[in-house]
């Protein structure tokens, strides 16, 4: 499959200059749909990672010097430059990531379109003129940017995780560090060099890819020039950023793990639900932190229900990303593999009923990749660990309920709180139920909910911070009072 790319070696970006890693040495990046080594990184090292600290700082002065609307039409024409690559990026993506091509192309609009709504927002960013409280004084405020900021993204998202955060940096004029997923560094790579194709001016970006990713935070959280880390990874990793953080009380924004409900309620349109949860369950191999993992269908419906989504399911294609028509890509590794077949296993074993899948795909088109059957289970019950733990992987769950404060109740046991989906046709049942799902995030009537212009973040163990929307940019700038005090009256 390799045949319709040339394998790609990238390197790290340190002040506008593409270089190797200071001793030389690199990783291999995998396609998990084959096993095959399809490019390399550098392996970045704690001399690199100040380099970039050095560059981004040397760059600040001048590009916090910069009008919002400079910043801005950068940032439009960078969107423009990506989605004039979106076929070479999204083969990058599809060979390192696993996703299918169609999602992959997708998944790189989406990554311009943060770009696009931050250079909006660069120009919004306004102070007040504030009624002082002695009336010989005068009081304003300024919105400023925090300075250096570093970012560290995942794999599932490798080219939309780092827009959503380097978009609002930009507009706010703060430059970067950038420490993509081991797992997904080409992708990376292939968008700021889109970036920088755009005419954004060197230092401003910088990328640091290594295998060593807790040195990296090391360096950045132990370097009083980087004042803000942005995350988006697992919530054990951001507990141990929490930590990091408060030696010199860095500011921090996270965007962690979820595990969101479904409910489907028995007044809902089954099949528009069966699709909804289809789209929510199983995009991305059920590798996103917005995927549902629990469904609650209500008892009238229930048998219906279980029996239109497992045929769909049972239908869907899985297989390599580049293939026409698949629906369903490899997971990330093989780890990825063995934790959803434990989910399963156990949920089996105390009790539920496999409606279909379960099993890791081996044989022809699947051997060297890391594919697992995309599954139904049917029974679950919280005693099992699918309805506590985040599964990541393409395996849904159903459990069934009676009533509305039953399935509330049910929805809200979980110590995350990113998304949380429901199907209803009843329009006061929908804002009752909105109001009382304890989640920073809400899909009425559909399964998919992420776009540039919404805010995007949880509440509780899912982390604290917005991306996207109009907040998404004060992440990034701190406010300032100015008190002129004698001004007279
Ligand atoms: P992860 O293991 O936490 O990794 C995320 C990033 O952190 C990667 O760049 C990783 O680098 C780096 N990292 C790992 N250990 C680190 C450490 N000790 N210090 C500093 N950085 C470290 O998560 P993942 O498996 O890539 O991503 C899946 C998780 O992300 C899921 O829990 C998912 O729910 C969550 N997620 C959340 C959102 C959201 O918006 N809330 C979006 C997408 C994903 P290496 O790859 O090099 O280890």
């Amino acid at each position: 499959m390799t045949s319709t790319m040339t394998r790609r070696d990238e390197r790290l970006l340190v002040g506008g200059v593409w270089r190797e890693a200071s001793n030389g040495g690199r990783f291999d990046v995998t396609n998990p749909a084959t096993g095959e080594v399809v490019g390399s990184a550098p392996n970045g090292t704690a001399e690199d990672v100040r380099a970039a600290i050095d560059a981004a700082a040397a760059a600040l002065p001048a590009w916090r010097a910069t009008t919002a609307l400079q910043r801005a039409r950068l940032l439009r024409r960078a969107a423009e430059v990506i989605r004039e690559r979106v076929e070479e990026i999204g083969m990058i993506m599809t060979l390192e990531q696993g996703k299918p091509l169609g999602e992959a192309r997708g998944e790189v609009e989406y990554a311009a379109s943060f770009l696009e709504w931050f250079a909006g927002e660069a120009e919004r960013t306004y102070g007040e003129v504030v009624p002082p409280m002695n009336a010989a004084n005068r009081v304003l405020t300024l919105r400023q940017g925090v300075g250096v900021v570093a970012a560290i993204t995942p794999w599932n998202f490798p080219a939309a995780m780092m827009t959503r955060k380097l978009g609002p940096a930009m507009a706010a004029g703060c430059t970067s560090v950038v420490k993509p997923a081991s797992a997904t560094p080409l992708t990376a790579a292939a968008v700021l060099r889109a970036i920088e194709d755009a005419g954004v001016p060197k230092g401003v970006v910088n990328l640091i890819t290594s295998r060593d990713s807790g040195m990296v935070s090391r360096e950045l959280f132990g370097d009083r020039r980087v004042r803000k880390i942005s995350f988006t990874g697992s919530t054990e990793v951001g507990k141990d950023l929490i930590r990091a953080s408060a030696h010199q009380v860095k500011r921090l924004s996270l965007e962690l793990g979820g595990h969101a409900p479904f409910v489907v309620f028995d007044d809902s349109d089954i099949d528009e639900a069966v699709d909804s949860l289809i789209a929510s369950k199983f995009r991305n191999a059920g590798q996103t932190c917005v995927c549902a993992n629990r469904a609650y269908i209500q008892r009238g419906i229930y048998d219906a229900f279980v029996a239109k989504l497992g045929s769909k399911v049972a239908a869907l294609a899985v297989g390599n990303g580049l293939t026409a028509g698949i629906a369903i890509g490899p997971m990330i590794d093989d780890r990825g593999v063995e934790k959803a077949d434990e989910h399963v296993q156990d949920a089996v074993l105390r009790g539920a009923r496999l409606v279909t899948g379960g099993t890791r795909l081996t044989g022809d088109g699947f051997d060297g990749g890391s594919f697992y059957a995309p599954t139904v289970l049917d029974g679950v019950t919280d005693e099992m660990l699918i309805y506590r733990e985040e599964t990541f992987g393409p395996v849904a769950g159903l459990t069934v309920f009676d009533t509305e404060e039953e399935v509330v109740t049910m929805a809200n046991d979980s110590i995350y709180g990113l998304a949380a989906y429901f199907h209803t046709r009843d329009y006061a049942r929908l804002l009752r139920v909105a109001e009382k799902l304890e989640y920073g995030i809400i899909g009425a009537n559909t399964g998919i909910i992420s776009a540039a212009n919404a805010p995007f973040g949880g509440v509780k163990e899912s982390g604290y911070g917005r991306e996207g929307g109009s907040v998404g940019i004060d992440e990034y700038l701190d406010t300032k009072y100015i008190c002129i005090g004698g001004v007279g009256v």
